[in-house]
């Protein structure tokens, strides 16, 4: 059996992944290698929207910006910690132009200067883009620049398992050290992975919901440190938002991919809302025709302002549910989930009784300064945006002459796993979350904030990692008993880390034999998560919800199944266990998931970020909407606090603890120059 002894191994090869591996070379970490599904694969490099957002420090004319003001916007809708959110903004100058270096196309002007926009949660325009592939460029650049390094990378590989050792509990948390992994390549082989560092770049929860913008081809992997132990933080803030998902099986595609996926997905922010689309359904088979948006509004010019506004502010907000755009996302989604209809949006032709003189003056001087006041709202979108109507085509989809379906979509998780400033877990020894996987952001984010905490992440990560490999092994301090644990295990760490492999052998081929269908399983588990933790949360559903997942839990697992492990060295993993092994760390994240947001909603935090608690006692949004639709108002004494959570007992019935925590403020060092200097040198930043 294969065995690979690394240092460190980052897993994942998205836009944080990469430049974490790109950094660690930079700083002298020479034992490093990369392991993914694929170089193609995960978020970053198949996702964007019309103007994907990296969001930075202000570095344009005379606008103030300074890193503190960075992290009071981070803080400003609650429930991230302060500390994290300096690093983020310190970092992120350092982090943008490394990108710019590695020639990420950022657009300057002829001095020099990188201009901003405003993006969602965004006072000061420090919003940039490089059009709609952001994150694809950066992976793009990345990718260049570790083949540039000679870096190792193991594609088609997925990590099933992750392996860890138990340290001694602190302050009632379990604590342990990672040891190393195991992965299954695409013929089936099985591969032990024995590290010191484990950098985890493995992305979002994309695997998670029914209706998902994540791509196809993206399902995450935080199952599998939270079947370790790994505290997590933030996990009920997820953003949802519109987006367009289109069957592109029997469409030509410009651009045949190896994985070519049964759904094109994309974000529709920006532009798509900015030209005023029509928007229609039908019945489930197309028929039956009827621009339902019209029946919600009194006033069509308030119809057209609120598609108008979000343009830019694309996910769905409590805050601008009864009155505001996120009005919107509310009836498209009572249309699709509830009636049981689909929608479309339709560029073909304006809604009725649209008229430019009814728009706002900012909604119609931002058309006329585009020089798009043009007949439709496809015209409008071609002459303000042509890149967003050759994307659609690219995938077969062409925007002037067919509607396009969208649906109110998962999209990102704001929560994750919870880590320190350096990005190490905060109890398991080297294990580093980084990228969307790390729960750094608060109850909302300003958009394109994720890209740059994925670079910070990397960068932190990296940096830490080779401060302790410059000291070696035993500059690392551990009790006795640990030391001597970890020491001591090269036969003793070989037959553990071995064990695992012949017992997710059996299991598969088990599960195989009982004709489990993974795909079944998986529509499931997606099917409950919308249901019950998408944008509506009620506490009847979820308590339904909890039971259910741990039955489907133990039916992935078929825990009372105990089989003896068998294998030898040219055994291997039967086809389709790689999906059969993902549902089961599927499984563990929707129970950490929903338990978190159950949790949530008995503590009565209320409507806040992307999602809506409702109660019989709440407040009615629209009399057209049913009478359960009754929402509680945020409890504001929640944004100090973030909730923390862990699965601590595998074995039985996966229990998750909870508990909410007041968030850290922004600290406030001594930033006097020769201290700074001095503590620098003499490596006391690291402590
Ligand atoms: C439609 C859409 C639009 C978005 N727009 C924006 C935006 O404008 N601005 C912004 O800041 N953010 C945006 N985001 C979010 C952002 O794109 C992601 O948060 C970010 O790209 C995640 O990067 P990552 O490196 O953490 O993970 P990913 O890019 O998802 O990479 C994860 C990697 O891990 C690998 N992997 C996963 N599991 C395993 C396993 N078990 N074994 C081996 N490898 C594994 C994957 O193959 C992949 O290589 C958007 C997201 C979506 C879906």
């Amino acid at each position: 059996m294969k065995i690979r002894k690394i240092h460190t191994v980052v897993l994942g090869s998205g836009a944080a992944g990469l430049c974490a591996a790109v950094r660690l070379d930079a700083e002298g970490v020479d034992d490093v290698a990369i392991v993914t599904e694929g170089l193609d694969k995960g978020a970053s490099i198949n996702t964007g929207s019309d103007k994907q957002t990296y969001y930075k420090l202000g570095l344009c004319g005379a606008t103030p910006d300074s890193p503190r003001a960075l992290a009071e916007t981070y803080l400003s809708a609650g429930g991230a910690d302060g500390d994290i959110a300096l690093v983020e903004a310190s970092t992120s100058a350092r982090a943008f132009f490394h990108l710019v270096n590695l020639g990420v196309p950022f657009p300057s002007d002829a001095f020099g200067q990188y201009a901003g926009y405003k993006t969602d949660h965004d006072p000061a325009k420090r919003a940039t883009s490089c059009g709609p592939y952001t994150s694809r460029e950066m992976c793009q650049a990345l990718i260049r620049e570790v083949k540039r390094r000679n870096i190792q990378v193991y594609e088609g590989e997925t990590a099933v398992k992750l392996l860890a050792l138990d340290l001694e509990t602190k302050d009632g948390v379990p604590r342990r050290k990672i040891t190393g992994f195991i992965s299954i390549a695409q013929d089936g082989e099985p591969i032990v992975y024995h590290v010191e560092n484990l950098v985890f770049a493995v992305g979002g929860p994309g695997g998670l919901y029914k209706r998902s913008v994540y791509p196809e081809v993206h399902t995450g992997a935080i199952g599998l440190a939270l079947e370790i132990g790994a505290a997590t933080k933030g996990l009920p803030e997820s953003q949802f938002g519109l987006a367009s998902f289109t069957d592109i099986t029997s469409r030509t595609i410009r651009e045949e991919t190896t994985s070519r996926p049964k759904e094109f997905r994309w974000n529709v922010s920006g532009t798509f809302m900015q030209v005023v689309p029509k928007f229609i359904s039908t019945d489930p088979d197309g028929s039956n025709e009827r621009e339902f948006l019209c029946e919600y509004f009194d006033a069509p010019s308030d119809l057209f302002n609120r598609v108008f506004l979000k343009g830019y502010q694309w996910p769905f907000d409590a805050r601008k549910a009864l009155d505001g755009s996120s009005f919107i996302d509310l009836c498209v989604f009572y249309e699709t989930e509830i009636c049981g209809r689909r929608v479309f949006l339709d560029f073909r032709e304006n809604p009725s009784q649209f008229a430019f003189e009814e728009l706002s003056d900012e909604a119609r001087e931002y058309l006329t300064k585009s020089g798009a006041l043009l007949n439709t709202p496809f015209e409008r979108l071609h002459k303000m945006n042509p890149g967003a109507v050759e994307l659609y085509r690219d995938w077969g989809v062409d925007l002037a002459t067919e509607p396009l379906e969208i649906g109110v979509c998962a999209q990102h998780n704001n929560g994750g796993l919870d880590v320190d400033i350096w990005w190490r877990s905060t109890n398991i020894e080297g294990l580093y979350p980084i990228g969307e996987v790390a729960g750094t952001h608060g109850v909302a984010r300003p958009g394109g904030s994720a890209l740059n905490a994925g670079q910070v992440g990397a960068f932190r990560a990296a940096q830490k990692i080779a401060q302790d490999y410059k000291g070696g092994f035993n500059a690392r301090e551990h009790t006795l008993q640990e030391a001597i644990k970890l020491r001591a295990l090269a036969y003793e760490e070989l037959l553990e880390l071995i064990a695992p492999v012949g017992k997710l052998l059996v299991l598969t081929e088990y599960l195989k034999s009982c004709e489990i269908d993974w795909r079944v399983e998986r529509d499931e588990l997606r099917t409950r998560m919308s249901e019950c933790a998408g944008v509506f949360r009620s506490s009847s559903k979820l308590s339904r919800a909890v039971r259910e997942a741990r039955e489907q839990y133990r039916r992935a697992t078929q825990s009372e199944f105990r089989p003896d492990a068998s294998f030898d060295d040219n055994s291997r993993f039967p086809p389709e266990s790689v999906e059969l092994l993902r549902n089961i760390q599927l499984c563990v994240s929707q129970i950490a998931y929903l338990d978190a947001v159950f949790t949530a909603v008995l503590s009565k935090v209320g409507s806040r970020g992307s999602s809506l608690a409702t109660s019989p006692d709440g407040r009615i949004i629209s009399s057209r909407f049913p009478d359960d639709w009754r929402v509680q108002d945020e409890n504001e004494s929640f944004r100090d606090k973030t909730l923390c959570s862990y699965v601590s007992n595998l074995e039985d019935d996966l229990t998750t603890e909870s508990f909410w925590r007041p968030v850290r403020s922004i600290p406030e060092p001594d930033d006097w120059f020769e201290n700074v200097w001095r503590d620098y040198r003499e490596g006391k930043i690291y402590e």
